[in-house]
């Protein structure tokens, strides 16, 4: 990219520095960080860094600034979490006093590819590889589009300031505030990249259906060839990002979109941000290929030569790569497709009792969007492993400002006027729970999605699935590609009393996080749970 010929003063941010750097390129980014030694660059020409204290988001450390804008219309709880306006003003200023007389990083980029839907974003990062991830991740503008660039919302990166609890109305050092009148994301005490992405993400959640008339959804999205549209729902590490990657669907994006009233499915961003853990270049060539110059890695370990040792958790689980969208090879330009067609509901359910692919009645559809359901792994040390459930409302509740219904609402009137089928995909593990099944293997799913998309899974009817006794969902009997058997997870247990005690474990745990939706549920939402009874 050519050097921005333009400059920009941030005195009216209220900081008065004379150390702006303004519209880098990724690759002065990549070698102002190796110069400051904040990095180090991989074999594969790819940029490594360590995030500092924190490898993850901080969920309770998420503030929403409450005022005339919010006040009614946040679904206030230990998710969005209220923060008064007075303080927020007074530890911005605490922030951008900080960042004075700083090196600062500043980008101006883009959000949603519908331009009618466009959200311009101004960055201010402390760090320049923050910056590079904020390169990234969002749109990138042409330089016309830069001359007069007029931006919206401001996002204030500061991993270094720590706040002051006490006196901050923080929780503790660490702080991600939302501030939806003063238009402002305001990051500091964390260098984790994520919540600069769905710090924006949280604050479409809230714009799109508030004043768009649009779906905000937390899922990845790809096309085929005939333009059909598939859209992938789930939490954390249920394989979103992994399985739109696929070497015959054009990629629209990884992980956040827009349903719009005109029946159309944009991405917000303008890059992916892909899990490492384990990455293999032979089960996900795709992900692997994006890792080179240009793509950011975070808190991966390199040997001696710069090679990347993916198996390396000891820094964290959740290691991550970040890179422009362009870095996979097939993709949609721009990133919008049609009308969905097909809509999967990902899970890694660590029980083992979920099965890997089953067809959802609208009912079961609208009942497991609202549930949200994934299982969580205790930790990875020997000893007791009992999996949890994770219940988390529209596959993205730490995002989600407003109350859960009013997303599940707008979801289900779209897939009845679209007529999409939706499928729950269990993403987790077969043959037994977590610590003495296994993950359902990639090439299983892959080929389950497949056959799903091409029509392959026949129509809904007896002699093509069983309803299963338990979750009531359509399970196939045949899938091309998969060994029948892995088809039911009851008979890749071998133990039809344990797979059942399990199974109902689950269910009641479906039933007994769903109890604060009862209120808000109609009766044909409530009738696409589990089966109520044993038998
Ligand atoms: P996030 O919201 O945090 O970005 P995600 O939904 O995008 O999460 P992925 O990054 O796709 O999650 O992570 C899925 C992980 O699970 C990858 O590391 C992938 O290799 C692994 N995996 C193992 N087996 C499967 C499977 N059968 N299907 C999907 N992913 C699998
Ligand atoms: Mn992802």
């Amino acid at each position: 990219m050519d050097k921005v010929a333009k400059t920009i003063s941030l005195k009216k941010y209220g900081i008065d520095t004379a150390n702006v750097h303004y519209q880098l390129s990724p690759n002065e980014l990549h070698k102002i960080t190796l110069e400051k030694g904040m990095g180090k660059e991989a074999s594969s020409g790819a940029l490594a860094v360590n995030t500092g204290e924190f490898t993850g988001r901080s969920p309770l450390d998420r503030f929403i600034v409450k005022d005339a804008v919010t006040d009614d219309k946040v679904w206030w709880g230990n998710v969005n979490i209220p923060f008064e306006p007075k303080a927020f003003d007074a530890l911005y200023d605490k922030v951008t006093n900080y960042l004075t007389n700083k090196d600062v990083y500043v980008r101006d980029s883009f959000a949603c590819a519908d331009k009618d839907y466009r959200l311009n974003i101004r960055v201010i990062n402390e760090y320049p590889w923050s910056n590079m991830f904020a390169d990234n991740m969002f749109l990138r503008p042409t330089k016309s589009e830069l001359q007069d660039f007029d931006p919206e919302w401001l996002i204030v990166n500061a991993p270094g300031f720590m706040a002051d609890a006490k006196v901050d109305g923080t929780r503790q050092h660490n702080f991600a505030i939302l501030n939806f009148t003063r238009k402002i994301a305001l990051i500091g005490g964390t260098g984790y990249t994520g919540e600069i992405k769905k710090g924006i993400f949280s604050a479409l959640n809230f714009i799109l259906p508030v004043y768009k008339n649009t779906l905000p959804m937390h899922c990845s999205a790809n096309v085929g060839k005939d333009g059909d549209t598939a859209i992938f729902f789930g939490l954390s590490g249920t394989g979103k990002t992994t399985l739109s990657a696929d070497p015959n669907r054009r990629l629209i994006g990884d992980d956040e979109h827009g349903w719009t009233k005109e029946n159309t499915v944009f991405n917000f961003e303008g890059g992916c941000y892909a899990k490492v853990i384990n990455l293999s270049e032979e089960n996900e060539p795709e992900i692997y290929g994006a890792i080179k110059k240009g793509a950011l890695l975070e808190n991966v370990v390199l040997d001696a030569s710069g090679n990347v040792d993916f198996a390396d958790t000891s820094i964290t689980q959740n290691t991550r790569v970040s890179y422009p969208i362009d870095h996979i090879a097939n993709i949609q330009v721009p990133s919008i497709g049609k009308n969905p067609k097909n809509i999967f509901f990902l899970t890694a359910d660590a029980f083992g009792v979920l099965p890997p692919i089953s067809k959802l009645t609208p009912s079961q559809a609208a009942y497991h969007f609202i549930s949200g359901y994934t299982a969580k792994v205790a930790g990875t040390e020997a000893g007791i492993v009992e999996p949890t459930p994770n219940f988390s409302a529209c596959f993205g509740a730490p995002f989600m400002p407003l109350h859960p219904t009013v997303y599940a609402e707008m979801l289900s009137k779209k897939m009845k006027e679209a007529g999409v089928n939706v499928w729950l995909v269990n993403t987790g593990w077969t043959g037994g729970p977590y610590g003495i099944g296994t993950r359902m293997k990639l090439k299983y799913t892959r080929a389950m999605i497949t056959a799903a998309l091409n029509g392959d899974l026949g129509l809904y009817s007896y002699d093509k699935y069983h309803i299963h006794s338990v979750f009531g969902v359509a399970q196939p009997r045949e899938c091309p590609g998969v060994p029948t058997e892995v088809l039911s997870p009851r008979s890749t247990w071998n133990d039809d009393e344990k797979y059942y005690t399990t199974a109902f474990k689950l269910s009641n745990a479906f039933r007994e996080n769903f109890k604060k939706f009862e209120s808000f549920a109609n009766e044909e939402i409530r009738r696409g749970g589990p089966q109520r009874y044993a038998f």
